[in-house]
């Protein structure tokens, strides 16, 4: 790439820096809580006036029927496009433009994107309102740089990553959004840090698991079969044979943290016998034998493990409980189920990615997979779009925490990489 169009890209990007702290603020100012999808219509409607001014097709898309979308609160997403001058790929950058909640601890209002020093502060600031405002810029001073650039540019900004995606992404690529022949190169903006690369993410399945035994007067449990006790076997037996399994297993991906390269196994939730009672009970509980009792468990699995075997697991495991408890009954319940991914790292928005970050930062690129899933799923098989990748500013540590922040260099930085991804794959 010729040093007088860098020089050109970066100078149009630092002049641009006043632009991108106030539309970080504005985005932050418009608090799009998830749950329930707070002010999805409001931020998309914002979006759409400041990209069709930039001159950008832009498109309202309520994710219809899909879950979570109701009267009440609509599953709105954007998608804006601007064309270039002659055939030629499509880059497009995805951001989420829901949040989850402040929750408590906060030193500053979570919705007021209070800038102080190199930060913005906010729910949303590093998840990912930052990197959906670096996105637009970089798209914004490309297209001031290289008007004559080929092929197309995409922003989307899209509802419920934080729950699933299904009124999102899922929506869109079903819908043939993200189908091969529109869209070429796909970049996520979530904050795993400016010089870090990620490729994909680890497995996921949920399940609900429920021992079933027989309610009887808990002065006489031997007349009932406690459903608890047989979930204390099952847990034992986790301890004693699942958890040690599952240390023996480490992936090649290159996971972050390190302790990830592993498969988990997280016990949600635990609940059996009498319903909890309102606060306002003033009684006491009653005597009786619980009969049922569930449990729900998050397992991560790696690119190595088969789904199918990551449940055969857990079944042996039932087996093995039961056995030595004859009268012992159980249901599993699948709740939700995520194939790993992991882009390669030839693919081209891989590679174009890592050179940018080389001639902005002056160092490698850190490849990365990240511990938990994110949209990327449903490009990749729903859109059956591999040339996927996650890269944006900020810090993931600091996502979903009291005194979320963004810092603006690195915001800037994120920008001048993507502006130099969109020079790369955009001009002959
Ligand atoms: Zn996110």
């Amino acid at each position: 790439m010729p040093a007088d169009l860098t020089a050109r890209l970066f100078a149009e990007i630092a002049a641009r820096r006043g632009d991108l702290v106030r539309l970080t603020q504005d985005l932050i100012r418009i608090p799009t809580v998830n749950p329930p999808g707070r002010n999805y219509l409001e931020i998309c409607e914002y979006l759409a006036e400041r990209l069709g001014r930039a001159g950008f097709r832009v498109d309202l898309v309520r994710a219809e029927g899909a879950l979570g979308d109701a009267p009440a609160h609509p599953r709105w997403n954007l998608v804006a496009r601007a064309e270039g001058g002659g055939a030629g790929d499509c880059v497009h950058f995805n951001s989420h433009h829901d949040v989850v909640e402040a929750g408590h601890g906060w030193t500053r209002d979570p919705f007021g994107a209070e800038v102080e020093g190199d930060r913005i502060y906010g729910r949303g600031a590093c998840d990912m309102k930052g990197g959906l405002a670096a996105s637009i810029i970089a798209a914004e001073a490309f297209i001031a740089a290289c008007p004559n650039y080929r092929g197309a540019i995409e922003i989307s900004a899209t509802a419920d990553e934080e729950s699933g995606g299904f009124g999102g992404v899922a929506y869109l690529a079903e819908q043939g959004w993200f189908a091969p022949e529109r869209v070429q190169h796909v970049i996520i903006p979530e904050p795993l840090h400016k010089d870090r690369i990620c490729l994909g993410h680890r497995g996921v399945w949920w399940a609900e698991i429920e021992t079933k035994g027989r309610i009887a007067h808990g002065s006489m449990p031997f007349l009932g079969d406690c459903a608890v006790r047989h979930m204390g076997a099952v847990l034992a037996e986790m301890e004693a044979a699942l958890f040690p399994l599952l240390a023996t297993k480490r992936t090649e991906m290159p996971v972050i943290p390190d302790g990830a390269r592993q498969p988990s196994l997280n016990i949600n939730a635990v609940h059996g016998g009498a319903a909890e009672q309102d606060e306002d009970y003033t009684g006491l509980p009653t005597a009786c034998v619980p009969d049922r009792c569930r449990i729900t468990i998050d397992r991560r699995f790696l690119i190595e493990e088969d789904l199918a075997e990551v449940k055969r697991e857990v079944t042996a495991l039932m087996e093995r409980v039961k056995d030595v408890r004859p009268s012992f009954d159980y249901e599993i319940r699948d709740l939700f189920e995520v194939q790993p991914v992991m882009t390669e790292r030839d693919a081209p928005v891989v590679s174009t990615t890592a050179a940018a970050i080389k001639r902005v930062l002056g160092r490698q690129a850190n490849y990365v997979v990240s511990p938990g899933t994110y949209d990327q799923k449903h490009i990749d098989r729903i859109g059956r779009l591999k040339n996927c990748i996650a890269y944006g500013p900020g810090i993931l540590d600091l996502a979903h925490q009291p005194d979320e922040w963004v810092g603006i260099q690195d915001m800037e930085d994120s920008a001048k990489v993507m502006a130099l991804v969109l020079t790369e794959l955009l001009t002959p």
